[in-house]
């Protein structure tokens, strides 16, 4: 059992990575924003509740998160490992993920964050914004979503670094040499 805890900006490819490592390793891929899209465009009962915050692009309350993640151990109990994709995104989440897994006998086993030159990220997402034809996503908003990141993340990152479970990987480059990087960690830590 492993559990993999991937951590990038937005822009740096970390859905994509956390699908083709849970392929290659046989682990469950869990995102939690696909799970909240899932809900709201289901129009669910917790989708209704979640609708209006996601749109705003802000947090998800940690209650509803670790009810979503309680029920994702519970479902998925013989699985051979997580990559969790999105979550946590708060100290409080970290540790009642700490608390979830030790009651099945877990633990986190590694952190990885996706680490790509801010200047770099800024223009990757001016393309994409441009090929999406979303006309709102400015360099200033980009901009924002950036520091928003660090913001929420480094408090994470001060938490994993203090248990030795943290490692940061160059995100720049082609899909599958960022690919063989992730992987080589994960196999060296396994
Ligand atoms: P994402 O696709 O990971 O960027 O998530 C999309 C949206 O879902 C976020 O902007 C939040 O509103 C919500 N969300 C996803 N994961 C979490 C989380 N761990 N804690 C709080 N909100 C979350």
């Amino acid at each position: 059992m492993f559990n993999l805890i991937l951590f990038g900006p937005p822009g740096a490819g970390k859905g994509t990575q956390a699908v083709k490592i849970a392929d290659k390793f046989g682990w469950k891929h869990v995102s939690t924003g696909d799970i909240l899209r899932a809900e709201v465009s289901q129009g669910t009962p917790l989708g209704l509740k979640v609708k209006s915050v996601m749109e705003a692009g802000h947090l998800v309350s940690d209650d509803l998160l670790i009810e979503i993640m309680e029920s994702v151990f519970v479902g998925n109990k013989h699985v051979n490992g997580f990559v969790l994709d999105g979550f946590p995104r708060t100290l409080n989440q970290a540790q009642e993920l700490d608390r979830m897994l030790l009651k099945h006998n877990r633990k986190v086993n590694l952190v990885l964050a996706l680490k790509v030159d801010e200047k770099e990220l800024v223009t990757r997402l001016l393309i994409r914004a441009q090929e999406q034809g979303r006309k709102d996503d400015t360099e200033e908003v980009i901009k924002n979503r950036l520091v928003q990141y660090h913001h929420h993340t480094q408090p994470l990152i001060d938490y994993y670094q203090e248990k030795g479970l943290f490692k940061e990987v160059k995100g720049v480059g082609g899909i599958d040499e960022i690919f063989t990087s992730l992987s080589r960690e994960i196999e060296t830590w396994k």
